[in-house]
């Protein structure tokens, strides 16, 4: 047997998992099978990785073992010397008075002597049947050698070699296809992982920290470096250097760009190998000579460049390295690096929108803070000159002897100056309870008490339209937590709508009740009800009905808005049922006081 040992053994050839334990296994006991069997001293089978033929198993005593096992040979080479071979069924024999002078046997040599017989064998024999896939792709090898009885094979035993060569070639088809199958799941599992990593991420920096670690064991990479390009197609974020086992020189940056780009054209990886100069053929003469410079001054051999992407948008770049010691990357390898590519893409597609989407709240708040300061000065800067306003009318009405006319005019004059009195103290009002700075200093409020004055308070308004007001309340005090102005307000607010909004001789029903750890209170009423599109925007500010009749009566449009912001800040909600001509219920919620004292 002529075996051409390259010196390349790595140190793990294959993943040292359950399934390659079972592979050798297998492998070794047909080996054995052979040797037993069929009458030779050696069988050895190999298998081809990284266009290396690896030898798995051998059956042989224990000195050719050793020096078999885990070593390499070139493919080229076997086929070279293969064409020089009869072909025995599966088998092929090169006796040694073929090999070309080219052919150099480096391996190991049988030490023995040929027989002085006609058909001896010869320590330069070879033979060996090639294993094929269904598709014709060269699998692995069945070598044998050192025939018990120092002679070529003849017939019978030939036909026993087929036998076992065809066994052979079936077990390793098999063993492949389902160390192809672990090695997918295993990089599956850490793509998963990866996303489900990257998915609870939502900032990108945590979220490209958060893959390294799994893109390295994963890959079982020496190094990893992630670049994500912004909108404009600029680099936004680089995670590499320190602690990520590579950094990349600018110069190097701008060809992984290039990279990616062209990747995700292509919906493909590329690698970039020191010794393989075949494998770099993707990218230009100058950007391979670069980057083969670069590997050799980090003594790392190969830099594999997938694209991240979304769609037709490439997202920027995952590279991952490996050092001499560690294996070649797999077609499997490249295809899920492509699909990591796929879900970091769109995990930064996801980030993306939530930063943009917080940086849009961010600037949503600043208006809307803008927006309640404006009205706050506004309105205090209106209420000094109306408050001289009012005092001058004050003064004039006073005056003696004024005709009609000009009492007429005075007095409309002073219901314009009410009604704008009660829209900037609303607006006051609004500013103030919408402000995050002045929040409310919670005491518990009876609020029992406090709806007994603001009823006291309405009597008036209630009678002028015989209104039934009807109570339902418990005897003892329902305390809420709160401050007893706001609550007064919130109260008051909706009974004078109820009173506003409601025909004559109906009835208005305010119901109030401890419920567990809340207070409830509601206000219905026989009035003129709300329909479902004025319902959703009744508590924006200045929203009034588009009903005719509601637009009949006076008012603001401040009232409600006022309201659910003190509910909303008390901790509590309000709900609104309500039918066009029927009437209205408006339920507010708010905490209870733990204890029983009440202001
Ligand atoms: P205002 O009553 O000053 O107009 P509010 O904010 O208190 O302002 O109410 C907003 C609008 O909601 C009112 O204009 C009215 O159309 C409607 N509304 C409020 N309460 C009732 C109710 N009880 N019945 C019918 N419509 C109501």
């Amino acid at each position: 047997m002529t075996q051409h040992t390259m010196g390349n053994t790595p140190d793990q050839p294959f993943p040292d998992d359950w399934s390659q334990a079972v592979f050798t296994q297998g492998l070794q006991l047909i080996a054995e099978g052979v040797t037993e069997l069929v009458g030779f001293g050696v069988a050895c089978i190999s298998v081809v990785r990284n266009n290396q033929l690896e030898v798995v198993a051998v059956a042989a005593d224990d000195e050719v073992r050793e020096a078999l096992k885990g070593t390499s040979t070139s493919i080229e080479t076997l086929l070279a010397e293969l064409e020089h071979a009869d072909h025995w069924g599966l088998m092929r024999f090169v006796p040694h008075e073929r090999l070309g002078e080219n052919i150099q046997a480096t391996g190991w040599v049988p030490d023995i002597e040929p027989l002085d017989v006609p058909d001896a064998w010869h320590p330069l024999d070879l033979l060996i049947a090639p294993l094929h896939s269904s598709t014709g792709e060269l699998l692995g090898t069945l070598a044998i050698d050192l025939p018990i009885d120092g002679k070529r094979p003849g017939p019978e035993q030939r036909r026993m070699l087929e036998k076992y060569a065809a066994q052979t070639g079936r077990a390793v088809v098999t063993a492949l296809e389902r160390q192809r199958l672990a090695e997918q799941m295993r990089l599956a599992t850490t793509a998963r992982a990866i996303v489900r990593g990257a998915s609870a991420q939502l900032s990108l920096d945590s979220l490209l920290a958060s893959v390294q670690s799994a893109l390295t064991e994963g890959f079982g990479a020496a190094g990893v470096w992630i670049q994500t390009f912004d909108d404009g197609g600029g680099t936004s974020n680089v995670y590499g250097g320190e602690g990520t086992g590579l950094t990349m020189p600018p110069e190097l940056v701008t060809i992984a760009e290039g990279a990616a780009e062209m990747c995700w054209r292509e919906q493909r990886c590329v690698v970039v190998d020191v010794l393989d100069d075949d494998a770099n053929a993707q990218l230009g003469r100058d950007e391979r000579r670069r980057i083969v410079e670069f590997l050799e001054e980090i003594d790392i051999s190969s830099m594999l460049f997938a694209p991240l992407g979304a769609g037709t948008e490439c997202l920027g770049n995952l590279v991952l390295t490996r050092s001499a010691a560690q294996r070649d990357w797999t077609e499997v390898e490249l295809s899920a690096a492509l699909d990591i590519g796929h879900d970091l893409g769109r995990a930064i597609l996801n980030a993306r929108t939530f930063e943009r989407e917080h940086e849009l709240v961010q600037e949503l708040r600043a208006l809307d803070n803008y927006k309640s300061q404006l009205i706050a000065t506004v309105s205090h800067e209106l209420k000094n000159p109306l408050t001289s306003i009012m005092g001058h009318l004050e003064m004039l009405e006073s005056v003696p002897d004024l005709s009609g006319i000009t009492l007429s005019s005075l007095a409309a004059m002073d219901r314009a100056a009410q009604r704008l009195t009660r829209v900037i103290n609303d607006l006051l009002l609004l500013s103030a309870v919408d402000d995050p700075n002045n929040p409310i200093d919670p005491v518990p409020v009876d609020v029992h008490a406090v709806l007994e004055e603001v009823l006291d308070v309405n009597a008036v308004s209630a009678q002028r339209k015989s209104l039934t007001i009807r109570v339902e309340t418990p005897d003892e005090p329902v305390v809420a937590l709160g401050d007893r102005e706001e609550l007064d307000r919130v109260c008051a607010n909706l009974l004078s709508n109820a009173i506003k909004y409601t025909p004559e001789f109906k009835t208005v029903t305010v119901r109030l009740a401890a419920d567990g750890d809340c207070v409830v209170l509601s206000c219905t009423d026989e009035g003129i009800g709300i329909s479902e599109s004025d319902q959703e925007q009744l508590f924006r500010e200045f929203f009034r009905s588009t009903n005719p009749e509601a637009v009949a009566q006076p008012g603001t449009g401040l009232g409600l808005a006022i309201v659910k912001r003190i509910v909303e800040r008390h901790g509590g909600h309000i709900d609104v049922e309500s039918d066009l001509g029927k009437g209205s219920t408006f339920t507010v919620t708010l905490p209870a006081a733990p204890e029983t004292s009440a202001a």
